[in-house]
């Protein structure tokens, strides 16, 4: 595949221009139109449920080891185009090159972990009621996934839920964020092997999404994306109860222990913390957002964090040497600069970074804040920028208590070398992932997901297959003979029991 600007549709096994609304798509470090997508119309939604809806009795009942092999096959050719895709992903969303290349090696692994699980169980075997009988609890596909995603890592939150649902035996709609779709779209000629109808992509926005959700042909929404939207998204499943798997919204604490005191320790954690915080533009739902740090270790750590920040590199997100890239878009930066402003207006500090950059390209420079007081938004609500607001706290019970404060519930990250602390966090954080020593290092196996407003369900894991898989009790008695405790119940009762 060339990097050309895919901007077909992809319906029941081939390529349709989208018929409805036009939608520019701008690259954020140059800030040109790069392409111009057809939306979904009315009948191309209905076309790609409709292809779903017929592939899926074949899909759900091929041999799991067959699909096995089409689902590594879309791994092997995930990786055959991996400069490609990385390419379109920064072009379209402003996320350094490198970080790309590795988005499109976590979705190949994502593939082929779910290949593999996908053909490894179908159920179990529990103990019957009576010896003459043999009971089973078996899993079924939900039928047709609605896949809507946002426009962070369009391909990677795509893939951990194509990858599990087709694992499990159910076809997919998929709908990318009208911000990025290009990378997505590229996805359907990528994955021709897969039976026609068996994965189609549409564009579109809100609008696309919500006709999508509202569709009594779709059986389950795997979501990812804001609260507002989400909830949303729930409400309208609710009203047909079909089945729903929400990932949300974040404000992730980020906790620096007393014992982390050696000049060494206080440099990992400041530059473990400053990744955390800046990776993607802070773009990431698990960015860390709150930083509660011991005051007996408080200024060296500051000082070390805004020291390391202030080395970071912005520029073109294809150069190898960008730490980082343009956030996605004016608007998104905009909502960045405001909260930064309150909280500014409201006493807090600013020790390095919101300026706008390179001068061209929507850059907003990493920032370290000190002094926010602690009911300003910036500690409080999600703001999906490269920002660092850092708070002291006099001990473990406050940097807890302030953690668990918040309506969100994604993921947390502590520094400490204590063990008692350290199982102390992850009994008592309350968070999807808790991190320790290690910030935002996912793992296929590992479920993902949020406590409290930040989701509902799970994705990768075993957990992450069964959000697809409908459970079904199967009863069965190989003697054909009247159970005794049939009418009459004159009988019954007459027999003692
Ligand atoms: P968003 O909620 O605005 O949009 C997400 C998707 O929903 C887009 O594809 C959009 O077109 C679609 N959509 C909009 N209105 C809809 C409706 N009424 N019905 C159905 N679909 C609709 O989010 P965004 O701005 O694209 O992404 C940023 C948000 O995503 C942040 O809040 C971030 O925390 C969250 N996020 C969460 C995770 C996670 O795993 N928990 C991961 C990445 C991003």
């Amino acid at each position: 595949m060339s990097a050309a600007l895919e901007t077909s549709l992809w319906i029941g096994g081939g390529p349709a221009g989208g018929d409805g609304a036009a939608i520019p798509v701008e690259n954020p470090f140059s800030e040109e139109t790069i392409a111009t997508v057809g939306s979904a119309s009315g009948e191309q939604l209905d076309a790609a449920i409709a292809a779903a809806r017929d592939a899926w009795p074949a899909w759900g009942t091929m041999p799991a080891g067959e699909r096995c092999e089409l689902l590594h096959e879309c791994a092997r050719r995930l990786r055959e185009r991996q400069d490609a895709l990385a390419e379109v992903l920064t072009r379209e969303g402003g996320k350094p090159l490198i970080e790309n290349r590795d988005e499109i090696d976590w979705c190949a692994a994502a593939f082929d972990y779910y290949a593999e699980i996908g053909r490894d169980s179908a159920g179990r075997v529990i103990p019957p009621i009576e010896s003459s009988q043999l009971a089973l609890v078996v899993k079924d596909p939900l039928g047709v996934v609605g896949c809507i995603v946002p426009w962070n890592y369009p391909l990677l939150l795509l893939t951990w839920k194509v990858a599990p649902a087709l694992a499990a035996g159910n076809t997919i709609v998929a709908k990318p964020s009208e911000i990025t779709p290009l990378a997505t779209l590229a996805l359907g000629p990528l994955f021709d092997h897969l039976p026609a109808g068996v994965f189609n992509v549409i564009a579109g926005a809100g609008e696309t999404g919500a006709a999508l959700t509202a569709d009594e042909r779709v059986d389950c929404i795997a979501f990812t994306g804001s609260v507002a939207t989400g909830t949303r998204v729930a409400v309208a499943c609710a009203e047909r109860t079909a089945r729903v798997n929400l990932e949300m919204g974040g404000k992730d604490p980020f906790i620096v222990c007393a014992d982390i005191d050696s000049a060494e320790q206080i440099e990992i954690a400041a530059r473990g913390g400053a990744w955390a915080a800046f990776l993607n533009a802070g773009q990431v739902c698990t960015s860390a957002e709150r930083f509660y740090v011991n005051e007996r270790v408080y200024d060296d750590y500051v000082n070390a964090f805004a020291a390391h920040t202030k080395t970071l590199v912005l520029g073109d997100p294809m150069e190898p040497g960008t730490d980082l890239g343009p956030m996605v878009s004016a608007p998104q930066r905009e909502k960045v600069v405001a909260q930064v402003e309150a909280a500014l207006a409201a006493g807090a500090e600013r020790l390095t970074g919101g300026g706008s950059g390179p001068g061209q390209g929507h850059f907003y420079e990493p920032a370290v804040i000190t002094g926010a007081p602690a009911e300003t938004d910036l500690l409080r609500e999600e703001t999906f920028g490269p920002v660092a607001p850092i708070v002291p706290v006099k001990g473990l019970d406050e940097a807890i208590a302030l953690a668990n404060g918040t309506r969100f519930g994604l993921g947390a990250n502590v520094y400490t070398g204590d063990l008692k602390t350290a199982v102390r966090c992850m009994r008592e954080l309350r968070a999807g992932t808790v991190w320790i020593n290690d910030p935002l290092t996912d793992n296929d196996a590992g479920p993902f997901g949020g406590f409290k407003q930040s989701g509902l369900g799970r994705e990768l894991g075993r957990e992450g297959l069964e959000a697809f898989q409908e459970t079904k009790h199967v009863h069965m008695e190989t003697e054909i003979e009247k159970k005794e405790w049939w009418y009459p119940y004159s009988e019954y009762s007459a027999s003692g029991d």
